[in-house]
């Protein structure tokens, strides 16, 4: 904004760096102002060279800096503030250009100038930003979104795919087993059917939120889908995620489910497990065997845990 100003006649020029303080005032706060005034006015002396007009410039520069620290520590409406460090920009600088310009009607021509100039890059400064920020907080959202689901919070399953093909690096490079548990809700279709689907949506986040308490804090819990869960158990051998499934299942049949007008209902999963690289060392083939542990699960009586051999 310095290196970009306005020649306004040919011995005046004016810039525009106010609204960067303006700008880190508003966002940042005092220090940040503060601290914009001083990069702004030391780079003004070091461009320019120290002369007489470049001297009042800076002390300009401070003044508003400081001005614009306090405003921002008004309790006032924000978009008020930025009003109020525009207007106080114009009376600051207007003041140093009556100091510098001896000529009555040059004086007027750049009040004008300036003061309409600013205004204008004042509000498209607002505008973008506020733009930025807006753009950026979405981003942030749908990021975070894109990863998790929506219902139960858990890790969705294309946030599962990315932590299992790192965590099976891992055990790859440091030699270490690495568990599956493919969990699923036994007759859940039924338990739908009765209840409602809303209803049975509070089932499924409060079996999430049974799972969390259930496993290790470092076990990866995602929802892969419709009522099937799945844990990725670090460093550990099929003995031990026997016991974990088993402790799930046991932690679910014992739970009593809250429904809505305070029914509670109970249910039970069958859960598989397939280890790394006990059972395969195949990384797709794993997901394969625990899925089929599954359904030796479902297909022998339901509500238990087993593992392929
Ligand atoms: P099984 O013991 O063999 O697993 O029987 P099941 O009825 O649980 O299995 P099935 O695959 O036949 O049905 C799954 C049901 O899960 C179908 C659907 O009504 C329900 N479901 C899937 N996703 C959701 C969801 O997001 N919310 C709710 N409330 N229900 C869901
Ligand atoms: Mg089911
Ligand atoms: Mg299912």
């Amino acid at each position: 904004m310095i290196i970009f100003s306005v020649l306004v006649t040919p011995t005046f020029i004016i810039d525009f760096r106010q609204v960067a303080i303006i700008v880190s005032a508003y966002y940042g706060g005092w220090m940040p102002a503060i601290i914009t005034g001083i990069i702004i006015s030391g780079f003004r002396l070091v461009y320019m060279g120290i002369n007489h007009m470049a001297v009042v410039g800076s002390v300009a520069g401070q003044v508003i800096a400081i001005g614009c620290a306090l405003i921002s520590l008004l309790c006032i409406e924000q978009r008020k503030k930025w009003v109020l460090m525009t207007g106080y920009c114009i009376i600051i600088s207007s003041i140093v250009f009556s100091i510098l310009i001896t000529d009555l009607a040059q004086l007027k021509q750049i009040i004008i100038i300036y003061s309409i100039g600013l205004v204008i890059l004042s509000c498209l400064a607002y505008y973008h930003t506020n733009y930025l920020i807006i753009s950026n907080r979405l981003m942030r959202r749908l990021k975070a979104e894109s990863s998790k689901d929506f219902l139960t919070g858990l890790d969705n399953v294309r946030s599962f795919n990315d932590i299992y093909n790192d965590l099976m690096q891992t055990a790859v490079k440091r030699n270490e087993q690495l568990s599956v548990l493919t969990i699923d809700i036994d007759h859940f279709k039924m338990i739908n059917d009765t209840y409602g689907h809303q209803t049975c949506d509070e089932v499924l986040k409060e079996l999430a939120n049974l799972l969390i308490k259930t496993c290790r804090q470092f076990d990866i819990i995602s929802r892969k889908g419709g009522e099937e869960f799945s844990v990725l158990l670090v460093d550990c051998p099929p003995e031990k995620a026997n016991n974990i499934g088993e402790r799930i299942r046991q932690a679910v049949e014992e739970h009593k489910f809250i429904l809505q007008e305070r029914k509670l209902i109970n249910i039970t999963v069958s859960i598989g497990i397939a280890t790394f690289p006990d059972m395969t060392q195949d990384k797709q083939q794993l997901l394969e065997l625990s899925d089929k542990a599954l359904y030796k699960a479902k297909n022998t009586g339901r509500n238990k845990v087993c593992i392929i051999e």
